[in-house]
């Protein structure tokens, strides 16, 4: 692979860590109450072997095939996140090698995450997702909705509820954003307010390459960034 491209991604790595110290700061958080996952879907091992050679270990991919190719070659400490819509019939192929998915919006999704959970023995982290601006195209519940999906999953074994995420609507300006980030941070109170059983609210996904500093700033604790690490991506590739 060509050393200068390389070069460029670990240098996009860390000012993206940078920025979010800065908008850290700036929101008066703790830059360890936010975690960077880097989005490498349609990225090369080696690209992310790069970024993991300066210390990343969170990494999220949105294709089952892909993610478990890249768990196989890369090193066992990295925590997988599964960030795209997941078909049910796929959970069983990525059950034992990702710490978090994102993205769950129905009860049957989950009801089969906490089958497979079961079969291996082990305890899931999810996060509901939110389609905070009722697009037609997104995945995803709306906020009248998610209690009530809460309490469903809740009722299920070995998965537990972390807190919500969103893939905000894309748009010129990222300040268009922020009331989403401000509704979704409300909704995530109010629910771990409710104290609701097999649930530590304690996540916010929010926040990609144009928002994550937005984001932050409204109480992000993931930010998702691909594009802003590992430059454009070419799905044509
Ligand atoms: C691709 C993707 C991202 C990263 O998007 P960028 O704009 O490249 O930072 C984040 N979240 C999800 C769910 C994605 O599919």
């Amino acid at each position: 692979m060509n050393e200068q491209i390389n070069q460029e991604i670990k240098e996009n790595y860390l000012s993206v860590l940078e920025s979010i110290g800065i908008a850290c700061k700036k929101a008066d958080r703790s830059p360890d109450q936010v975690t960077l996952i880097a989005v490498s879907k349609t990225k090369p091992v080696e690209m992310l072997q790069q970024i993991y050679d300066c210390g990343c270990r969170h990494f999220g991919e949105n294709k089952v095939q892909e993610l478990v190719d890249k768990y196989e070659k890369l090193p066992k400490d990295i925590h997988w996140h599964m960030i795209g819509h997941l078909q049910r019939n796929k959970v069983k192929y990525i059950i034992d090698k990702v710490d978090f998915i994102h993205g769950v919006d129905s009860f049957e999704l989950a009801q089969e995450i906490s089958r497979q959970a079961v079969k291996h023995n082990r305890t899931v982290n999810i996060l509901i997702e939110i389609n905070v601006a009722d697009e037609e195209s997104k995945f995803g519940v709306s906020f009248n909705d998610a209690e009530t999906l809460v309490l469903q999953i809740s009722t299920l074994e070995n998965i537990s509820i972390r807190g919500f995420m969103t893939v905000a609507p894309y748009v010129d300006n990222s300040e268009e954003n922020r009331q989403h980030f401000v509704k979704l941070k409300q909704l995530s109170v109010d629910i771990k307010n409710k104290n609701i059983d097999n649930t530590c609210i304690d996540v916010l996904s929010m926040g990609m390459t144009n928002d994550y500093k937005i984001a932050i700033s409204e109480g992000a604790t993931f930010v998702r960034v691909g594009t802003g690490v590992f430059g454009e991506r070419n799905y044509s590739m």
